[in-house]
């Protein structure tokens, strides 16, 4: 009989806190001499030169190429046409999401290493190997799956609180969700994102990802309303960042995540932040569970205290009953 394998993927190092990117170039030196460094016009603009000063500092190389800022197939095709003839060690991707991702597209397609520098705590994307492809109409497309995760993780908090405060509630939501649908996958005994059975460790880590936020969010949003990184920050941040990235990869997801196909075909849903659109999937996935009206009761409250949407309209909707609806609302 085959016994079911089980497996826990996370990158090399994961570094947090502020000023981190400039404490960053020893651990990237150990990845090789050159690197190229993938972000759009603002965050090039914002931190290009840090960066690469960062890694000059640590005698590494590091060359610059902007991103459209859309994580198309097209795009990542000429990236990648841009980075190839540059012969580095290692990619580096730095942005709110789709800057990482475009980094691990260049780097997917090149066979190289990837680093990630998050510029904002919005998704679980740093820490996965995971990354995802749209279309031009901003649909999602696919899911694609390097074969390793990032090699090493930049969280500066000091750029993660000046960051737009939705994109720290939308990594909350993105969070929140994670403990549920861990839960319904490994009760369910489905494959996690290696296509494997879930360790327990992955469960303890969406555990820990939900208790964290019910303690320190609405602190922690406080404190990056005021641009201040505080304990409540940093909890927070390895909760959305760490916590959150590890539990889905290695836990699995559910009907939360699923919702995001379709949501993002929706008019005024696909223009929500993915963290938002999950938030709000996670009250469907609840509502299927058939948890007590208390309990989701008691959830509506904490997204009302950390500013995520409840409702269909929360996210951008606009809702108007069609005549066929409301035939069919009066038919038995
Ligand atoms: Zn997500």
């Amino acid at each position: 009989m085959t016994v079911p394998l089980r497996v826990f993927g996370a990158p090399q190092r994961y570094l947090q806190g502020p000023g981190a990117i400039d404490a960053m170039g020893e651990y990237l030196a150990r990845l090789g001499g050159s690197a190229a460094l993938v972000a759009d016009k603002t965050v090039m603009g914002l931190f290009g030169e840090r960066i690469h000063n960062a890694c000059a500092k640590a005698g590494v190389r590091c060359e610059r190429v902007e991103f459209s800022g859309e994580i198309v197939p097209d795009e990542v095709e000429r990236l990648t046409g841009l980075v190839r003839p540059m012969n580095v060690d290692f990619v580096i991707g730095c942005g709110g999401g789709k800057g990482i991702d475009a980094g691990k597209g260049v780097a997917h397609q090149l066979q190289r290493r990837v680093v990630t520098i998050p510029t904002a705590a919005s998704t679980d994307a740093p820490t996965s190997k995971n990354y995802v492809l749209y279309d031009r109409s901003h649909r999602l497309l696919r899911v694609e799956h390097m074969p390793a995760n990032p090699e090493v993780v930049v969280v500066d908090t000091q750029i993660i609180v000046t960051a737009p405060v939705p994109m720290f509630t939308a990594g909350i939501g993105d969070a929140i969700v994670k403990k549920f649908e861990v839960a319904q996958c490994m009760g369910a005994g489905g494959p996690n994102m290696f296509g494997a059975r879930a360790c327990a460790a992955a469960g303890a880590l969406a555990d820990l990802c939900y208790d964290t936020l019910r303690a320190h969010a609405q602190q922690a949003l406080a404190d990056v309303r005021a641009k201040r990184v505080s304990e409540a920050v940093e909890r927070v941040v390895e909760a959305t960042v760490l916590h959150s990235g590890l539990g889905f990869e290695s836990g699995g997801l559910s009907v939360s995540h699923a919702m995001t196909r379709g949501l993002s075909a929706v008019r005024g849903a696909r223009d929500a932040l993915h963290g938002h659109q999950v938030a709000y999937a996670l009250l469907v996935q609840l509502a299927l569970e058939e948890r007590p009206a208390g309990f989701i009761e008691d959830m509506r409250r904490f997204f009302r205290d950390v500013e995520l949407p409840g409702s269909l309209r929360e996210l951008g909707c606009q809702i108007r009953r069609s005549r066929r609806c409301a035939r069919s609302r009066r038919a038995p």
